[in-house]
């Protein structure tokens, strides 16, 4: 019993990183069977597979562990009467191990059936009797708590050498001196690359350029081989990565979350009290949101596909180090369902913490004004900004398309931008929205689209502009971009009635559409730009194109701004009405309603001059 409590008052360790190995760990000295001393450490269970890799990731001795056996003890009995009943054990191994398949190597009678093959595809070459192996047991006790125990922490076979890695002489040159797998990064790669439609041949051709670049083989990723790559490749198309539509939407829904529970941090179907839930947040996703959300901005992008698809998408990005925005997860319910978010928020915010316990956001950013903004504090302990761009981009779109003068719209988008920042400053309310409008008779089109939409949305609008900080203008113009991406990306089928099915839209999002995105960040994507197609490349934000302007590209006349062309040169934007967001550019990206590099410039320069002009008190400076 003694050594019981002993193991029960070790302490819990959670090292603050992403993956982390024995080092990392205090290991106490327990009594273990007959004579021998274990090795004990406790961690929380979510992240055995954090340390699995950890230690996989050997910086002496890469390599893989693999679960060599594993128990679940579902009995009830047990639970009662023992302090150290098992619920489940958990046999982790060395992928070098524990066969021997050298010369003269042993490997158990149940194995002898192996046949060596001339070059298994992704699989280490040759088994090499390595002992290395820890034990991960679960205590009814305790089922949040994993016991690591761990007496075998040397890579040697029976005889007490070095069977693999850099220490053992036999293994010099070949692929038993790295992992036995190629990493999950380079896996990722792969698949990526493979989704959007990169071939065979061109991957394997940039790998070998890339290996040669290095100067030859580093680690075990150099080992990585055209059959592996081919049936990737395969698998995507027949395989176990294709989507295999049931004529059951629902019935191939469940099957997709049974075979992808790792991604799924939420999923409830139909009942009598809930609607249908399902949350996808990949490993690489959770990874960006703990790397790029930690004391930052979470975003969310909630109300993508309301009219096209079968239940929209509602995703939460966080912005990278140029402030683009990456989708950290996607959650998929039908629309009226969107009061139901406290449920798969807290999830989400308990996986993440599994991970970092230290993580929390800085901010929360809404672009919806019936947003469950009490669930949202109580979950992230934030504070919450609103984003306007969906409204500013539906205004804009509309205007341009119901009025057909140019000028005239620009005189209404001035008019309706004085509406919204004299709101914003807590003055007025929607009436002066309402009223601002009434002058422009010659824009019925524009003005009936507005009464007939925007009226009965506006005081859910004008308080949270109220109550609540407005997101800047770069927030903004990312998280337009991102819509804008996501859109090119995922709804772009031939045959629209895929629209209608949720298997098809949680197939493409975790398998096409999270590839483009992985690959935005991918910085070797350069290798393979001409195999993409430009318009689907995320380059450089707006913001940035806007900061690369030099400001004596600007020319500011009484109510215009000529911006010059930063590609073509000898194309100059006229920007009507600059200085606030509710300009109006001339430039395509503009036209179709979104807020373009040459606006947010002048609005920048407006700012400037604006404050030289306060200062020498120059009015006609002022007047622009
Ligand atoms: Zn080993
Ligand atoms: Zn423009």
């Amino acid at each position: 019993m003694a050594k019981w409590d002993k193991i029960l008052s070790l302490p819990v360790q959670n090292p603050p990183a992403l993956e982390f190995s024995s080092k990392d760990l205090v290991w106490s000295n327990v009594e273990g069977c007959g004579d021998k001393i274990d090795r004990i450490s406790r961690i929380p269970f979510g992240r055995v597979d954090d340390f699995v890799r950890g230690e996989s990731a050997n910086e002496d001795c890469p390599t893989r562990f693999h679960v060599e056996a594993r128990r679940i003890n579902r009995s009830e009995l047990n639970r009662k009467h023992k302090v150290d009943a098992t619920l489940e054990y958990i046999l982790y191994w060395c992928s070098f191990g524990p066969d021997d398949h050298r010369k003269g190597g042993f490997v158990r009678p149940s194995r002898t059936t192996y046949v060596p093959k001339k070059n298994s595809a992704g699989r280490p070459n040759t088994k090499r009797g390595c002992r290395c192996h820890f034990i991960v047991k679960c205590l009814f006790a305790e089922p949040s708590v994993a016991l690591i125990i761990y007496n075998h922490n040397e890579h040697i076979d029976t005889k007490g050498l070095y069977c693999h890695g850099p220490q053992d002489e036999n293994a010099a040159g070949t692929r038993a001196m790295y992992a036995p797998y190629i990493s999950e990064d380079l896996r990722l790669r792969v698949l990526s690359l493979l989704y959007v439609g990169v071939s065979v041949e061109t991957i394997m051709e940039r790998h070998k350029e890339s290996v040669e670049r290095q100067g030859g083989p580093c680690n075990g990723d150099a080992f990585l081989n055209q059959r592996y790559v081919r049936k990737q490749e395969r698998s995507i198309r027949v395989g176990r990565f294709s989507l295999e539509l049931d004529s059951d939407d629902a019935r191939s829904v469940n099957k997709w979350v049974e075979s992808h529970q790792s991604w799924v941090f939420f999923y409830e179907d139909f009942s009598d009290s809930e609607p249908f839930t399902l949350g996808i947040q990949t490993e690489w996703q959770l990874q960006q949101m703990i790397r790029f959300g930690n004391r930052r901005l979470l975003a969310s992008d909630s109300r993508f596909g309301t009219k096209k698809l079968k239940y929209p998408v509602h995703s939460l990005v966080v912005f990278n180090s140029d402030n683009k925005a990456i989708p950290v997860a996607w959650i998929i319910t039908p629309k009226f369902a969107s009061g139901d978010a406290y449920r798969w928020m807290r999830a989400l915010y308990n996986r993440v913490c599994t991970k970092d316990p230290s993580w929390k956001i800085a901010g929360f950013v809404v672009d919806d004004p019936s947003t469950d903004i009490l669930s949202i504090k109580e979950v992230f302990q934030c504070s919450i900004l609103i984003c306007f761009w969906r409204v500013r981009h539906a205004w804009h779109k509309n205007l341009r398309s119901r009025c057909s003068d140019v000028d005239y719209c620009a005189e209404i988008s001035k008019k309706l931008g004085e509406s919204v920042s004299e709101i914003c400053k807590g003055h007025g309310n929607a009436d002066i929205l309402q009223a601002g409008l009434e002058d422009f008779i010659d824009a019925a089109d524009f003005v009936d689209y507005f009464k007939a939409v925007w009226y009965p949305r506006l005081g859910l609008w004008v308080n949270a502009l109220k109550s609540h900080p407005v997101a800047s203008h770069e927030t903004s113009s990312a998280m337009e971009s991102y819509h804008n991406l996501l859109r090119l990306r995922l709804v772009n089928e031939k045959d629209n009635s895929v629209y209608e099915r949720v298997d098809w839209l949680v197939h493409k999002l975790g398998t096409k559409v999270h590839s483009y995105f992985w690959l935005d960040e991918y910085s070797g994507k350069g290798d393979f730009a001409r195999y993409r197609k430009d318009e689907w490349c995320s380059g450089v934000t707006v913001w940035r194109k806007s900061v690369k302007i030099p400001d004596a590209d600007i020319t500011m006349e009484d109510s215009i701004a000529r911006v010059v062309d930063q590609e073509g040169r000898s194309s100059i934007h006229i920007v009507q009405n600059p200085g606030s967001e509710f300009a109006l550019c001339d430039c395509d990206w503009a036209n179709a309603g979104n807020l373009c590099e040459h606006v947010i410039k002048t609005i920048k320069v407006y700012r400037d001059r604006k404050h030289v002009a306060h200062l020498l008190a120059c009015c006609s400076i002022n007047r622009l």
